[in-house]
């Protein structure tokens, strides 16, 4: 069964108090590209453009803000001219461009992250400062002391901690499920386990562009919707969770109205506003 009621009933109650106020804003952050460490397959079933993107996300609410995602390669590594680390290229450093709308990263009220992959959590050790919204399953899974390669393919071997240390202190939130962060349901961490033991994605309601779904890595490319019996990733994650957390989405999409964006989907991001424009 898919568990959209608690979900749904947070959304119900979304009367948008905030739109006397100023709008939900959500600032799109360039946080470089990816490219596929294993593009056959997914060239096999018609994915034209295996590179991917790597967003970073400020949610802007009247009551605070959210930071969601936090890049591929640390700010500390951006040379000017770019940087190139294994599969991740970097141009711009995400303090840079919260800079360049008038935040600091002590600004943020609330850091999540849709998973603790590196391509996700780069630069998380910054918003220590902030209120940490975590599943406790996926905080569970960080802070296990596993060991993994620092990159897809690379030969350094960091302790998983190693990325989220300075989290481990943080004032944090432990979700065991979805969560409307600003009490007014415009802004709801939607639980999708699968990818990760804690994988979320997450629902923006705007104003004028409506409301968006962001994908974490519940999807990479478009293909993994149309083709249902194409799922590259499912083998790194629980691939029951998986496809329950894609059910439940999927329905929440169409009950909404919701468009989804599939934040590693290139082709997509680069038709998006970029910050320091915004959607409202
Ligand atoms: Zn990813």
């Amino acid at each position: 069964m898919i568990k959209t009621g608690l979900l749904l009933a947070l959304l119900a109650g979304a009367t948008l108090q905030t739109s006397a106020q100023q709008p939900v804003k959500l600032y799109v952050f360039d946080g470089g590209t990816l490219k596929s460490g294993n593009p056959a397959p997914l060239l096999e079933r018609g994915v034209t453009t295996t590179d991917m993107s790597v967003a970073v996300y400020l949610v802007v609410h009247p009551r605070g803000t959210l930071l969601w995602d936090a890049g591929v390669i640390p700010d500390e590594r951006i040379q000017a001219g770019g940087t190139t680390d294994f599969r991740a290229t970097v141009k711009k450093t995400l303090k840079g461009q919260l800079e360049e709308i008038g935040y600091k990263p002590s600004d943020v009220t609330y850091f999540a992250l849709s998973h603790n992959h590196y391509d996700h959590s780069a630069n998380a050790n910054a918003f220590a400062g902030s209120t940490w919204l975590v599943q406790k399953a996926e905080r569970d899974a960080m802070f296990s002391g596993a060991q993994r390669p620092t990159s897809v393919n690379s030969p350094s071997i960091e302790t998983v901690n190693a990325r989220f240390a300075a989290l481990k202190n943080s004032k944090t939130t432990l979700l065991n499920g979805d969560h409307d962060v600003f009490g007014d349901g415009s802004v709801v961490i939607v639980s999708t386990p699968g990818h990760t033991p804690g994988h979320q994605s997450l629902f923006v309601k705007l104003a004028k562009t409506g409301p968006v779904l962001l994908s974490g890595d519940l999807y990479h490319y478009p293909a993994e919707r149309t083709l249902k019996d194409f799922t590259p990733f499912a083998a790194l994650g629980n691939p029951e969770q998986e496809t329950a957390s894609k059910a439940k989405v999927e329905a929440l999409l169409k009950e909404k109205g919701a468009t989804l964006w599939i934040q590693h989907d290139i082709i997509a991001d680069a038709k998006l506003k970029k910050s320091p424009a915004y959607d409202d």
